[in-house]
């Protein structure tokens, strides 16, 4: 079952019903029906795929889900809605035996801080009962914690430095719009930026740390350090990690508009009165910008997201780049939808398709990371996520 009908549920949604040998068959619920309807249509006339049940569900209330879970007896759910429901879609899976996977861990709603302790805490009784929670399985986190365990695991003895690059080379036509739900990109990046640093998490104003990166494929670009959550993750899986930190390129247009945002107190997330209404700032933002869903049509230029590594093999120095590149039009023909739902719907399906294939198995809560890179990565590039590696490369960092 796939829980949420945004732009990441859509592409979730295409890619299991383009392995219908895997996924027979499955539902798609969200809080809109009518948007699960709205992808299943678009399935059946692309695909021919005809087996998507559509249902209405408040990801938030535990009996509901329960209920329907329980009714529809899917073997896993997909969570692609909000990290907001992490916790009470857990809760769910738990009452009704099924086992688990999302994209984005639990923030809760009132104080813009992401961490996994929450999720983490529920591994006894994911273990007690059976069950296998898959933490983070979309790019990132998902894809560069399998390419940082695939490093772990082919090319060093031990991972010193790691830098993840993000960058999006891509041009969507509008003055401003982000590229996945507008609430939550926006309390991610106006967060205090923070990276790991010989065991110690270093705390630095946001943007402050800025470097121009060389892409493949896309060049030159101002990539900025800004807190990502799978650092806490891998720096506690691979402890041999000196230093980790997160890169994402913005454009001067995009840091301006979203400084003005900032400014004028339209990122706030505490409840202001509207004519006698009571609103929080960044819910009426997300109503009035793009939906990130709506970017693919006319959405050109590419992604390109990779692992720079350096560390030791048989006690020499190494140096290791593991990328994969998207352009943004391929993901909209194939799913109409862009690529950074396709980027992060691509590996939500494929993890999934290694629990229910046996690969990845295990009771309890675990990051991706913590399972065999291998297979994964064998079927990426055949699902639409090729990537590359190059040992040695320069790393600039
Ligand atoms: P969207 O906002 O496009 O979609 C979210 C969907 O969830 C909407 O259809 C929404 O319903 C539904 N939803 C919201 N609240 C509930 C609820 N209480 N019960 C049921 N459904 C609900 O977001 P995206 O598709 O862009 O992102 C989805 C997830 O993917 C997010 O958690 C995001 O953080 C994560 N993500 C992860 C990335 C990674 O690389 N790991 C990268 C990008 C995103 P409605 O239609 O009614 O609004």
């Amino acid at each position: 079952m796939i829980i949420g009908a945004g732009g990441v549920g859509r592409v979730v949604a295409y890619k299991c019903a383009g392995h219908p040998e895997v996924f027979s068959e499955f539902m798609l619920a969200s809080r809109t029906v009518q948007r699960c309807r709205e992808i299943a249509a678009d399935i059946k006339e692309d695909l021919g795929y005809d087996n998507i049940i559509t249902a209405a569900v408040d990801a938030e209330d535990i009996p509901a889900l329960t209920n329907l879970l329980k009714e529809y007896k899917p073997v896993v759910v997909i969570h692609v809605a909000l990290p907001y429901q992490d916790l009470t879609i857990m809760e769910a899976c738990l009452a009704a035996g099924v086992h688990y996977l999302d994209t984005a861990n639990y923030e809760p709603k009132e104080e813009a801080k992401f961490e996994y302790s929450h999720q983490w805490a529920y591994h006894q009784r994911f273990q007690a009962a059976g069950l296998t929670a898959i933490l983070g399985c979309g790019f990132d986190p998902g894809v560069t914690s399998i390419f940082t365990a695939r490093a772990a695991k082919h090319i060093f003895d031990e991972i010193h430095y790691l830098d993840i690059v993000d960058a999006n080379a891509g041009d969507h036509g509008k003055a401003f719009a982000t590229n996945f739900n507008p609430e939550i990109n926006i309390r991610e990046i106006t967060q205090n930026g923070k990276y790991y640093e010989n065991g110690d998490w270093v705390e630095i104003p946001p943007f402050s740390i800025r470097k121009e990166l060389t892409y493949p494929e896309v060049g030159p670009k101002a990539s900025y350090v800004l807190y990502h959550e799978e650092l806490e993750s891998l720096v506690k899986h691979f402890p041999t990690i000196k230093r980790a930190r997160f890169w994402m390129t913005f454009g001067d247009e995009y840091l301006t508009h979203l400084r003005v945002i900032q400014n004028i107190g339209m990122a706030g997330i505490e409840p202001v009165m509207h004519k006698g209404v009571e609103i929080i700032p960044l819910e009426f933002l997300k109503t009035v910008l793009p939906d990130p869903g709506s970017l693919g049509e006319n959405y050109v230029g590419q992604t390109s997201i990779g692992c720079r590594i350096s560390g030791l093999k048989n006690g020499k120095p190494e140096t290791y780049y593991i990328w994969n590149n998207c352009q943004h039009t391929h993901a909209f023909k194939e799913t109409r939808a862009q690529g950074v739902s396709y980027t992060t719907g691509v590996p939500a399906m494929t993890g999934a398709m290694m629990l229910l294939q046996g690969e990845w198995s295990g009771a309890g809560v675990f990051n991706v990371e913590q399972f065999d890179p291998d297979p994964f990565l064998k079927v990426l590039g055949k699902h639409g996520l090729e990537w590359h590696e190059e040992v040695g490369a320069d790393l600039e960092l």
